[in-house]
């Protein structure tokens, strides 16, 4: 098994160099050259706890990890979770579930990647015995959970980009607070589309990222979509043989990595019959979805800050597939929207896909309305999977954060301020940030300052 870039200008390569590369060397995302099957697999996983199954699965794509490597890494990567199950199902009422995914470190379902993807980095360094430098953007969660998946690892650094004063304040402690000397949180005088542009430059001075042993940690590593699917799986096979028929994932959406995952698991045979794209205000994708024209607009702050994005980073891997997995027709694709900000999809297909979209004014009732009903409790971002779900289906709604760590909107809308005792421990701990300019000569000066040498 190889990996291949949607752009087709790069030479395929292992599971491995793809984790360590990240991004292409085209600029494209890797892919897998091919999609196993899995629908003669799946009863045969039935009984596998959820790191054994995370095992078995990325086995399929990584035969350059040993088997017991590979094993042990993902009990490491699982076994810091708070809830045996990792991602536990719950069931409100007969046709709705929610998939908890905020068990892990940072109360976030990246955690479920990123933990993963940090075990990969330190193995990878040991095996070549040298250094990673991670660098990413993040508009919140990405860069907390990628930081504590990296934490404290010898061998490596993680430089983290996020819009100064766009994270919430949890968040940002959770990224500022660690007391880690591998971990540089650079706060950016900019948005989080101007802290992505800036990662994608200094990935794109290939000279710097080779010097520097940069890695992509964002949502473009192949390694956090597959390490995605397996919440997938593991829900698929737990759902009850009816529901299994039936069942419609809906995914509160931004990068679309998560719900990339998703689709990218139902083509490998598993029978989902529906993928529902849940945006916030900002609704790109929603539009996208209705439409097929793709246009690129302003970022408007909204209650649900880790979907706040206009310009979807993972779009280009389904792009690939939309166009029969023809990289000359992703890069004019690419192209175009590069020239014009838009980009219209000849004939939109929606496949497996809707969508809905919730104004901050949604995500406020609907925490209400969920609480009243179920007595259970949304945070901002689970709130805009909750628009519009299908009675005929079964909806299992991902749940992408813990209510905690959104004190003021789920307090506001409830009554109840929420509180999870790992951000109260944060609260006492001093804050370290680098103010720097949205300027990409300022970040690769800090890089080439602090970068780990071996
Ligand atoms: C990152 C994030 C999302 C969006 O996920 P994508 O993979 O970028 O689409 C949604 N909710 C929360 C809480 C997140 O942290």
């Amino acid at each position: 098994m190889k990996f291949i870039s949607t752009r087709g200008a790069a030479d395929p390569v292992t599971f491995r160099e793809a984790v360590a590369i990240g991004l292409a060397p085209d600029g494209g995302l890797y892919l897998p050259q091919f999609l196993p099957d899995l629908s003669q697999r799946l009863r045969a996983w039935e009984q596998l706890s959820y790191a054994d199954l995370c095992a078995e699965f990325l086995g399929l794509f990584a035969p350059d990890i040993p088997e017991e490597v590979l094993t042990k890494l993902c009990h490491r990567s699982y076994g810091r979770f708070t809830h045996p199950e990792i991602a536990p199902l719950k069931r409100l009422d007969e046709r709705t579930f929610v998939l908890e995914l905020f068990h892990g470190p940072t109360l976030a379902f990246k955690d479920l990647a990123l933990q993963l993807l940090g075990n990969l980095y330190g193995w990878e360094c040991e095996q070549r015995g040298s250094s990673i430098n991670v660098l990413g953007a993040t508009s919140g969660d990405t860069g907390a959970a990628a930081i504590h998946g990296l934490l404290g690892k010898p061998r490596t650094a993680i430089f983290i980009l996020y819009p100064d004063g766009r994270v919430s304040p949890l968040q940002e402690r959770q990224m500022t607070c660690t007391g880690a000397a591998n971990v540089y949180a650079l706060a950016i005088d900019g948005s989080f589309d101007d802290a992505q542009r800036i990662v994608k430059e200094a990935f794109g001075d290939h000279e710097f990222a080779t010097q520097h042993r940069l890695s992509a940690v964002n949502s473009i590593n192949l390694a956090r979509i597959l390490a995605q699917c397996v919440y997938y799986l593991y829900t698929w096979l737990r759902l009850p043989e009816a529901a299994r028929e039936s069942v419609e994932f809906v995914v509160p959406t931004g990068n679309f990595g998560n719900v990339f995952a998703g689709w990218l698991l139902a083509r490998m045979g598993v029978p989902i019959i529906g993928i529902k794209v849940a945006t916030n205000q900002n609704d790109l994708l929603h539009r996208f979805f209705t439409t097929g024209e793709y246009r690129i607009g302003t970022v408007h702050p909204s209650a649900a800050p880790s979907m706040d994005i206009q310009l979807a980073s993972n779009f280009e891997r389904l792009l690939y597939y939309v166009h029969d997995e023809n990289p000359t027709r992703v890069r004019a694709a690419m192209a175009e929207l590069r020239a014009n900000g838009s980009y219209r999809v000849p004939a939109l297909e929606r496949d497996l896909f809707s969508s809905t979209t919730a104004t901050d004014a949604d995500i406020a009732q609907t925490i209400a309305r969920v609480s009243a009903q179920h007595g259970y409790t949304l945070d901002p971002h689970t709130a805009c999977a909750f628009q519009k779900l299908d009675p005929a289906r079964t909806s299992v709604v991902l749940a992408t954060a813990h209510p905690a760590k959104f004190p003021e909107v789920v307090g506001a809308a409830t009554g109840t301020v929420p509180v999870h005792p790992v951000l109260e421990a944060l609260k006492s701990k001093p804050i370290v940030k680098h103010c720097l300019p949205a300027d990409v000569a300022a970040v690769k000066r800090f890089v080439a300052e602090h970068a780990v040498r071996t």
